[in-house]
């Protein structure tokens, strides 16, 4: 296992490829993808909107770029959140899942914590925790943990890759399938394939920890209290919320709920339908921020338009980042309660699985390192194959850099 030690993140947006947009085509074009089904996903050729607004954002304000680099704080976070949840696994060892003190514990702070966990494992997968590119897998390792199942290893790589690839069908992870989004509950074979393999990668350390755990305490209780934290914390639960707040758009909701901050300052909720805004005749957005209290909880990860636009600033930092760059941010829709959007997901007809921005063509797949010569796409063929700890991807034509600053 060869591991590269991250460099420190340094400024790197001189990456303009081949592939440049075409003329912006704000409208729907004919899917790329061949499906049995009928596809109503937002197709695209315009390039992601991060990039160019990072560049735009650090010509406003070079002085963004010192909120880039590890923060110190987050290894401690992840020490008093991995105890939490060992402890609250140990104490019941003895009560049975059905008791109702197993589930309200599992739901109200066990989900609250893996969670928190998940997200630490993101921050963590951008190498911001510490400096060393394995430094920051073993923290990973450790904040898996208490989730239950393994999950840090096979994360990382499919998590770069939505970064440089956001909305690319077959490389963002992130997007359902037309037939996902058809059939809901079915999985690519190809996706489940590489995900399975990685899995038993991950799987050996993770499973030695599940069994000491189970012995120490002679319960099977406390595993099952993690794995049902885990199911809970992606389950109907507040903090669920931002998995379908990041991407899904909201645009075509009646009645408003995701105005910009701008728009909230000048006439608090005026209802859609009656004030036609410009940006409803565009396309819809690809990214949404939510800026409530369960940022807290979550690593900030509702600054979603701020961490794609700079992967490489830390969570401690990103409120500093919206400040400075407000004037990018605040014209933006945002969501203002995650229980509204799944609330809102569910019942409203207007919002659903289809409701993503795809693209057919560029994006690269990140975590490769299949070593080939300088390939602009990555759809054709390369899958996500290697191990996660190689620090930068030298040979596939681009750096993990990229996503620093
Ligand atoms: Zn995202
Ligand atoms: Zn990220």
């Amino acid at each position: 296992m060869s591991v590269v030690e991250a460099e420190q993140p340094h400024l790197r947006v001189s990456a303009a490829n081949g592939h440049s947009n075409k003329e912006a085509l704000n409208e729907r074009i004919p899917p790329a993808e061949s499906a049995s089904v009928e596809d109503k996903f937002f197709w695209t050729y315009t390039e992601e909107p991060h990039r160019s607004r990072r560049m735009a954002i650090i010509k406003a304000h070079p002085e963004v770029t010192k909120l880039c680099g590890p923060e110190p704080l987050t290894k401690w976070v992840v020490l008093g959140v991995v105890s939490t949840q060992l402890t609250c696994a140990y104490l019941l060892r003895n009560t049975s899942i059905l008791d109702w003190r197993f589930i309200a514990t599992a739901y109200f702070i066990g989900a609250t914590s893996n969670q928190n966990l998940f997200l630490a494992i993101h921050e963590i997968s951008h190498n911001l925790a510490f400096r060393s590119g394995f430094a920051n897998r073993l923290l990973a390792v450790f904040a898996n943990l208490p989730i239950g199942v393994p999950y840090s290893a096979a994360f990382r790589p499919y998590h770069l890759t939505h970064h440089k690839s956001l909305g690319v069908a077959g490389l963002d992870t992130d997007l359902p399938t037309a037939l996902e989004a058809f059939f809901l509950d079915s999985v690519l074979g190809k996706t489940f394939f590489c995900t399975f393999q990685i899995l038993f990668y991950a799987l050996r350390p993770h499973l030695s920890f599940d069994y000491l755990l189970t012995r120490a305490t002679g319960s099977l209780q406390p595993l099952y209290y993690l794995i049902m934290s885990s199911f809970l914390a992606g389950s109907l639960h507040p903090c669920a919320g931002h998995f379908i707040a990041e991407h899904y758009f909201f645009s075509k909701v009646k009645g408003g709920g995701t105005e910009s901050l701008a728009e909230l300052k000048t006439k608090p909720a005026a209802p859609k339908s009656e004030t036609p805004r410009a940006l409803d005749n565009l396309a819809p957005p690809e990214t949404y921020s939510y800026y409530g209290p369960l940022n807290i909880l979550t690593y900030n990860v509702g600054l979603h338009n701020e961490h794609h636009d700079f992967p490489a600033i830390p969570w401690t930092k990103l409120h500093k980042l919206h400040q400075i760059a407000a004037e990018f941010y605040e014209p933006l829709p945002c969501h203002r309660s995650w229980v509204w959007v799944i609330w809102t997901f569910i019942w409203d007809q207007n919002v659903g699985p289809w409701c993503r921005v795809k693209r057919a063509q560029g994006g690269r797949v990140v975590g490769g390192g299949s070593g080939k010569s300088k390939t602009p796409a990555g759809r054709s063929g390369e899958t996500i194959s290697a191990p996660p700890t190689t620090g930068e991807e030298e040979g596939d034509g681009w750096k993990e850099s990229e996503l620093q600053c």
